[in-house]
């Protein structure tokens, strides 16, 4: 199933997307924590997975209520996983903005992450003008929401702590990205973290490498994409990660991004105001940002 976290007169609440995206059913009180929080949802989800029907309220029209990213406040930093396609690590790396590198493609996972605080829904403004350097570039991402924490999960258990799947656009400025010789500065600008639409359940998700990912800029198709082609897969990153860090219930894990994105192109196709970013991937549904 596809949730979502949306807010209505009644406040902040978690709901179920209906498959044809045109109407959500929130969780009444009855489900507790998990009806106005998606975090508090994850942390109950051992329990209410097979028994969410009885929770369920009635269908409310999507245009009706205000959709938030699914985690509209991570409660830490979102992981995130640079240089993870071949050809996307080829165009950073040719594209001279890379100031980190020492070879093309990483022989480890690349991990850094984004504050919280830039997370914002779909159809929310991408506020370009805070990057002062104008040099403000999209990155669609497949993003892991972690269920089950712990430290130390080896490869072989790593899908059974997945809660699901969602969509970020990890957006960057390029040049803030070089000067600092580190990602925090050029990827942590408030706002530059869109989430969403929704969590789509890992039951459903049979196989993660078969989902297909695309970016549209003004309708341009820029990345189009198969989580096949990740250098280090799902579970490789969930091994790295855990290793040292204890992962937490409602971790998001951002995949990295493919080919296609504005520094491989000569000149840059950097965004600008009025640009609006589009992120498909099959199954999860279209998050959608304004650039102002
Ligand atoms: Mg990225």
């Amino acid at each position: 199933m596809r949730l979502v976290t949306i807010e209505t007169q009644g406040g902040r609440q978690v709901a179920v997307l209906a498959r044809d995206g045109t109407s959500v059913r929130p969780l009444k009180p009855s489900a507790g924590e998990a009806a106005g929080s998606m975090l508090g949802l994850i942390a109950a989800w051992p329990t209410l997975a097979g028994s969410l029907d009885p929770h369920l309220g009635d269908a409310v029209p999507l245009a009706d209520v205000k959709l938030l990213a699914p985690i509209p406040r991570p409660s830490r930093n979102v992981f995130c996983v640079g240089k993870n396609y071949r050809e996307h690590a080829k165009e950073f790396a040719s594209s001279g903005f890379d100031s980190t590198a020492k070879e093309v493609i990483p022989e480890a996972p690349v991990v850094f992450s984004k504050p919280p605080s830039c997370v914002i829904a779909t159809g929310e403004a991408i506020l370009g003008h805070l990057d002062p350097t104008h040099s403000v570039d999209y990155e669609g991402e497949l993003a892991v929401v972690i269920g089950k924490g712990g430290r130390g999960i080896t490869r072989g258990a790593a899908m059974g702590h997945v809660f699901g799947y969602t969509i970020v656009n990890d957006v960057t400025a390029r040049t803030l990205q070089q000067k600092h010789r580190q990602w925090l500065l050029g990827k942590g600008i408030d706002t530059f973290c869109p989430m969403g639409p929704a969590i789509l359940t890992a039951d459903e998700v049979p196989d993660v490498r078969k989902l297909n990912l695309r970016t549209w800029v003004n309708g341009d198709l820029r990345q189009d994409a198969v989580v096949a082609d990740l250098i280090f897969d799902v579970p490789t990153l969930i091994e790295t990660i855990s290793a040292v860090i204890a992962l937490e219930p409602g971790d998001v894990i951002a995949t990295g991004t493919p080919v296609g994105v504005g520094i491989g192109f000569t000149p840059p196709k950097f965004l600008k105001a009025g640009d609006r970013v589009a992120i498909e991937i099959s199954g999860i549904g279209r998050l959608e940002n304004p650039v102002v």
